[in-house]
């Protein structure tokens, strides 16, 4: 790989890993087949619950792991069988590694040192990225004597000192801080990607974290990657029915739907939705709508209000319909009907999705 130019973009090739000598079925694969481009200075973040395949993920980027199949390219290079030290990637693991004997500085300078950067050189370059990390105070202490907060400052902080990262990637980072010192080093996070241009991918099972650090965040789901989108999208046009209830607050309602004369409709109602309908006919059908953007509506149809959970500028309300239930997010200024009550979905926002996937 040519030595200064930096790099554009990262692709993964129809990547597939197996952590099996002879892997047969599709749940033997920890990665199903992924297709990604990560674009040269984005804040990216890899969403998923535990054990989706998101370390693995970034693991065959830095070069930790080798895919079973599928290739990686930097650029137009392919670097699947390039050692992690040459592919110029900066990773900041989900518990903090560092040397414990050694003063904060020389935690930090470590990297730099390891790669033969001159004194002088390193010396600026630590004390800038102490700066950034508020870790000036403690250069000289101990790394033992630091808490997890601390020790997991300096992991973060060995991940930014060498400039000649083409991107850096943070796996669950946070995990071991503090809640209020989380929110703080999140946002200095989102800050120094502004500052530093680089692309970063940080990996979280949160959503909140993922949709307040990214521009696009990649949804990963049982070992694929669902969707790819601004958190905008992911709210608005959830592509799978996993990204609809595994993103918002409550999540996304999902119902069965019935495909009949040329209409789609739920619980013998027929609705207007932004989907097509489908055209295999041996899928099993169902309809998502987050709770947005359902609302009261004399014109619906008859529901039976389960609960209100008032919480303060907004309620939410669980209401059944024959044998389903479902949520909605009534604004505080909205009254709720005491008789009868019928409910609409809005058209724009509700989508049929088939086997889990959106219908478009
Ligand atoms: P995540 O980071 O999203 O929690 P991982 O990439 O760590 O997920 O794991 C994905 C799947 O691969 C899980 O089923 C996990 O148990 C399995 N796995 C991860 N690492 C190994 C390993 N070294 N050996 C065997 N299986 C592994
Ligand atoms: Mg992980």
């Amino acid at each position: 790989m040519p030595e200064e130019q930096n790099m554009a973009k990262i692709t993964l090739q129809n990547i597939k890993h197996s952590y099996l000598r002879q892997p047969v079925e599709s749940q033997d694969y920890a990665l199903k087949e992924v297709d990604a481009v990560w674009s040269n200075g984005g804040a990216y973040a890899l969403l998923g619950p535990s054990g989706c395949g998101k370390t693995t993920l970034l693991n065959i980027i830095s070069g930790l792991l080798t895919p079973s199949e599928g290739r990686v390219f930097f650029d137009d290079n392919d670097v699947t069988d390039i050692p992690t030290i040459e592919r110029r990637i900066a990773q900041i693991f989900q518990f903090p590694v560092v040397y414990d004997t050694m003063t904060v500085f020389d935690n930090l300078a470590f990297p730099l040192r390891n790669r033969g950067v001159a004194e002088d050189k390193v010396k600026l370059r630590v004390n800038e990225v102490a700066v950034m990390l508020d870790l000036e105070d403690s250069l000289k202490r101990r790394a033992s004597g630091l808490t997890a907060d601390g020790k997991q400052k300096i992991s973060l902080g060995r991940g930014l000192v060498r400039e000649d990262v083409n991107v850096i990637m943070f796996d669950e980072p946070l995990t071991v801080i503090d809640p209020h010192l989380k929110w703080l080093l999140r946002s200095k996070l989102k800050e120094l990607h502004q500052q530093l241009g680089i692309t970063m991918i940080y990996v979280t099972h949160d959503q909140t974290e993922a949709l307040t650090f990214a521009d696009r965040v990649l949804v990963m789901y049982d070992g694929t990657v669902v969707q790819v989108g601004t958190p905008v999208d992911l709210f608005e046009r959830p592509g799978h029915t996993f990204v609809g209830h595994f993103i918002g607050s409550p999540g996304m309602n999902i119902l069965p739907c019935e495909i009949r004369d040329g209409a789609a409709s739920f619980a013998g109602n027929v609705l207007q939705t932004a989907s097509p309908l489908p055209t295999a006919d041996n899928e099993r059908v169902e309809v998502g709508v987050r709770p947005e953007f359902v609302r009261f509506d004399d014109s619906g149809f008859a529901v039976e209000i389960v609960k209100i959970d008032d919480l303060g500028r907004y309620k939410i309300v669980v209401v059944r319909c024959n044998d389903s239930t479902l949520k909605m997010i009534v604004d505080e200024d909205i009254r709720i009907p005491s008789e009868s009550p019928r409910i609409s979905f809005d058209p724009e926002y509700t989508r049929l999705y088939t086997d889990g996937w959106v219908v478009e």
